[in-house]
């Protein structure tokens, strides 16, 4: 009786040590593991001890006779992973990672940027270890990156690893100074100088440009910007994107890609009871949007939305899935083809929402006199490059012109530079070595700075991913700790606490956070929602400010709250 890994599979690979016969591959040591899309459990060799449920975040594991109707699916896919017999064998336990260990006992004093999964899990890296404290900085008052203001709200248990945040944030060593832009309220050289080592987890926010005639039209969006509006990102507040119109179409079809074309066609009332934002239900309860076209330059077996994905937007009953540009039947066997032959909507109904997974066709151009009305695309064929090795679209045309009331590019993100960190324009990264930063790329190292997370290494992978991309960061980290290579601090925390205040910049602390998300929780509760999220900077700040005076806190006011008190905005 097997277990089974299904779509939510986060792939941190914590169900990989916890399995006592090794049979959940791939593992962080070989290497299909950084291009693997979800891991897979073996049917043959599994015990059904369970041990990979409990070690899984995100509960993305059942045993195969809990599998609802849509999940039956998973049950082939993670037999067909280990079909074939591997290559070499394999030891009767997956090797774990190797940890390096602080030898000299704290405290080492490290500042993490970034309050998303790549810096958590380089946090809860760090303090494995006696005498070591972590202060995550971020932006935003609140945390979680791309986990809060990233995952799809149709996907609500994907965010059981906020369980998991938690328990990081609980530990002792770790605090919170949320609601700080690091070259901004604080340099750079400032935060270095009041710690050990500074670990960079800012991510990729920016989205990449087409580079297409009207990409700026009234209507032309980033489905980055999307994403945010809908799940309460404080900046994307007032995007309100047009949704008055027949259809959207999105250009890119990665996963980020479905999930917006998901969410815009999703039936309101299915997402009231998530945590989407308010303002975007209300939009989207306003919504004329019948159909949106995903638009993939190459074919399905090329497509970048993974399988896992897929099967999920296939399995979904209210909605209808067809395929254009494209004969299933004529190409070539590939597990994404097959899957849409067996998922897609034979028998289309006029009536229903759909979602319309258009392949071998690329954008020429957004059109529209004031605004966004469709997009010109052509059609394309595929070849190999014989430099690359990979299968590219060539633009063979017709062109035409799909009617369209918003245009919305989802082709990948990318990293912003911050005010005195390193930066590579090309790769749109911060320089490193094994998450050491560098100077320029190919330069020297910069000693005491370090970066995990999309940073790194690029917009790939999945959230659990960072988890072991962070632990190689925090290894380099304590390995130049123990040979004496970081730079010796000049100040400390409540050096750098005095100096944000003198500034005006206090912060979301810890005790402040957990305020601000119990009274999330609460406005849940009180609409049968898992929480509601505060997306208005000011109304965090009176939450704040009414949780400090209920509980005066031992050590200063929040920033947030200090500017609640002096707009005289009080709760
Ligand atoms: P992505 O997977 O890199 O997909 C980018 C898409 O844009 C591809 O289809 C690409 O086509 C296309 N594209 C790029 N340049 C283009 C151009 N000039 N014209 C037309 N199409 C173009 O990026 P993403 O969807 O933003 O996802 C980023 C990462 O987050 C991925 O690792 C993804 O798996 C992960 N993610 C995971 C989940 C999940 O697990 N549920 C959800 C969201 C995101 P080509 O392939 O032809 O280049």
């Amino acid at each position: 009786m097997p277990h089974v890994v299904t779509q939510a599979c986060c792939g941190d690979a914590s169900c990989v040590f916890a399995c006592p016969v090794n049979c959940i591959h791939p593992t962080p040591d070989e290497p299909d593991f950084a291009t693997a899309e979800m891991l897979y459990i073996d049917p043959a060799s599994c015990v059904d001890c369970g041990a990979c449920v409990k070690a899984c975040p995100v509960g993305a594991i059942k045993p195969h006779t809990r599998l609802g109707e849509h999940d039956l699916v998973f049950l082939d896919l993670n037999a067909a992973f280990h079909a074939e017999p591997p290559a070499t064998p394999r030891p009767s336990q997956a090797p774990v990672p190797p940890v390096v260990r602080l030898q000299e006992r704290g405290p080492l004093r490290v500042a993490v940027v970034g309050a998303g999964p790549a810096g958590l899990y380089a946090a809860d890296e760090l303090l494995k270890q006696d005498g070591v404290e972590v202060t995550v900085l971020d932006r935003l008052p609140t945390p979680h990156g791309l986990v809060r203001a990233g995952v799809a709200p149709d996907h609500q248990t994907t965010k059981d690893i906020g369980a998991l945040f938690r328990q990081i944030e609980d530990q002792r060593g770790f605090d919170y100074r949320l609601g700080v832009r690091v070259g901004t309220d604080v340099s750079h050289e400032e935060l270095a100088a009041h710690h050990d080592a500074v670990v960079y987890a800012t991510g990729a926010s920016a989205d990449r440009r087409l580079g297409i005639p009207g990409e700026d039209l009234p209507g032309s969006l980033t489905a980055t910007d999307v994403v945010a509006w809908y799940n309460g990102h404080p900046d994307q507040v007032d995007l309100r994107p047009r949704l008055q119109g027949r259809r959207a179409v999105v250009v890119g079809n990665g996963n980020v890609a479905l999930d917006v074309a998901r969410v815009l066609v999703t039936d309101p009332d299915r997402l009231a009871v998530t945590d989407v934002a308010d303002h975007a239900l209300a939009a989207l309860r306003g919504s004329d949007l019948r159909e949106v076209v995903v638009l993939g330059r190459r074919g399905p077996a090329e497509a970048a939305f993974t399988m896992p994905e897929l099967l999920g937007l296939l399995a979904r009953d209210d909605l209808d899935v067809v395929v254009e540009g494209v004969d299933l039947d004529a190409l070539p066997d590939h597990p994404k083809v097959q899957a849409l032959r067996d998922g897609v909507t034979r028998d289309p109904d006029p009536g229903r929402r759909r979602i319309v997974l258009r392949f071998l066709t690329a954008p020429v151009e957004v059109v529209g006199d004031q605004r966004v009305e469709g997009l010109r695309v052509t059609r394309t064929a595929l070849r190999d490059d014989p430099v690359t090795g990979r299968t590219v679209a060539e633009v063979v045309g017709p062109e035409e012109v799909l009617e369209a009331s918003v245009v919305l590019r989802s082709v990948g993100y990318r990293s912003v530079p911050i005010e005195g960190v390193p930066f590579d324009p090309d790769r749109h990264l911060v320089p490193n070595v094994d998450g050491r930063v560098l100077e320029a790329p190919g330069g020297d190292l910069v000693p005491g700075v370090y970066v995990v997370g999309w940073a790194k290494r690029g917009p790939s992978g999945f959230i659990g991913t960072n988890k072991s991309c962070s632990l190689g960061t925090v290894n380099a980290l304590l390995a130049d700790a123990n040979a004496g290579r970081l730079p010796t601090p000049t100040g400390g925390a409540a050096d750098l606490d005095r100096l944000l205040r003198e500034r005006g910049t206090g912060v979301v602390d810890r005790d402040a956070w957990r305020a601000l998300a119990a009274h999330e929780r609460e406005l849940g509760r009180q609409q049968g929602r898992p929480r509601v999220k505060l997306s208005d900077v000011g109304e965090m700040a009176r939450v704040v400010e009414a949780a400090r005076l209920a509980s005066p806190p031992r050590r200063r006011p929040s920033r947030l709250a200090s500017r609640a008190r002096t707009s005289g905005r009080g709760a």
